[in-house]
């Protein structure tokens, strides 16, 4: 995925916040105020920060959990 401002690759990274929880965070390359998101889905989580699969990956295993 790539920053809606300059075009950028996003970076994907394992964040955590408060009260122990952990998201996955997506911001740019470049610029980190140019876009930052967040994903919250429980099973993309677990399928980066435990199983430390890729985010295709993880995504991927959602798809499969929610089918
Ligand atoms: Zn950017």
């Amino acid at each position: 995925m790539k920053c809606l401002v300059c075009g950028e690759e996003l970076e994907v990274n394992i964040c955590h916040g408060k009260k122990g929880r952990t998201a996955i965070m997506l911001s740019c390359r470049g610029d980190g105020r140019h876009f930052r998101a967040f994903i919250n889905e429980p099973t993309v989580v677990e399928g980066m920060s435990e199983l430390s699969l890729p985010l295709e990956q993880a995504l991927a295993l959602w798809r499969k959990r929610s089918e």
